[in-house]
């Protein structure tokens, strides 16, 4: 039997807003507008994924599919440097792919199944999970299309972090309301709408706060308490 690894993302109220970190075994989907830290955490998690579970870590790999080409690697030295560790150890753990169209993104986690399989894997990432489906799927007749496309890729998701025990951190922008009401989607929901709540177990809600500090809810998690936990974005990665 698989037991529940949580890992932390650094924050230790973040941390006890979850129950101890994100869990494996299942999907935590963050949403909030631009820069309100979704691929801060992503960054984040690729180190304290590798920390022994005595210190809250998962003791294993990294895969991070990067839809926006946002992933630094510059940005882990500093993070790793906070908790410890060899940098670049941290660096050759963690398996990273560019996917530029949603068949893409489907085919490289067919790959990652496989190597998953092979080596002690604890932490997908896909920051994001939903911008390539924005792009291929944008004419307005194709909305069913994208729908079952995205179950797809998310039941694929579903899959690998319960074959797997790992756990699976998906990002997906949120546009803030400009005043404007020029949306596809309705700004409140995230864009993959149902079909990404069904599949997503915990979905955290990011926004900013004052200066560097960042605030996040549980959105619609009968399990966890209600609350928010505020956060800061340092160098270091997320911190209280
Ligand atoms: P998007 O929807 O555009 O992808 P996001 O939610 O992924 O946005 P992030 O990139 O995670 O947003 O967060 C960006 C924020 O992180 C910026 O406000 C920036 O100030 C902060 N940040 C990035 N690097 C550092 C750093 N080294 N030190 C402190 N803050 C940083
Ligand atoms: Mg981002």
């Amino acid at each position: 039997r698989k037991s529940v690894v949580r890992i932390t993302t650094g924050s230790q109220a973040l941390d006890e807003l979850l129950g101890g970190g994100i869990e494996t075994l299942c999907i935590t989907e963050a949403f909030g507008e631009f820069r309100s830290g979704k691929t801060q955490l992503a960054h984040t998690l690729c180190v304290s994924t590798q920390l022994p579970l005595h210190m809250h870590g998962g003791n294993g790999k990294v895969a991070y599919i990067d839809t926006e080409g946002t992933f630094r690697p510059e940005r882990i030295v500093p993070i790793a440097e906070r908790f410890g560790m060899d940098a670049n150890a941290v660096l050759d753990n963690i398996i990273y792919a560019r996917a530029y169209t949603y068949e893409h993104q489907y085919n490289l986690l067919l790959g990652l199944a496989a190597k998953m399989a092979e080596e002690p894997f604890r932490l997908l990432i896909v920051d994001s999970v939903i911008a390539l489906f924005r792009v291929d799927f944008s004419g307005r007749g194709e909305l069913a299309e994208r729908q079952q496309k995205l179950a797809q890729m998310l039941s694929r998701l579903t899959k690998i972090a319960e074959e797997f025990n790992v756990a699976v951190y998906i990002t997906n922008q949120v546009i803030a309301d400009p005043g404007g009401g020029m949306f596809i989607t309705d700004p409140k929901k995230p864009a993959g709408g149902h079909v990404l709540a069904h599949a997503a177990t915990i979905r955290l809600m990011l926004r900013k706060g004052k200066g560097e500090q960042r605030v996040c809810k549980i959105f619609d998690a009968p399990n966890l308490p209600e609350g928010e936990a505020v956060f800061q974005i340092t160098t270091g990665g997320l911190m209280d």
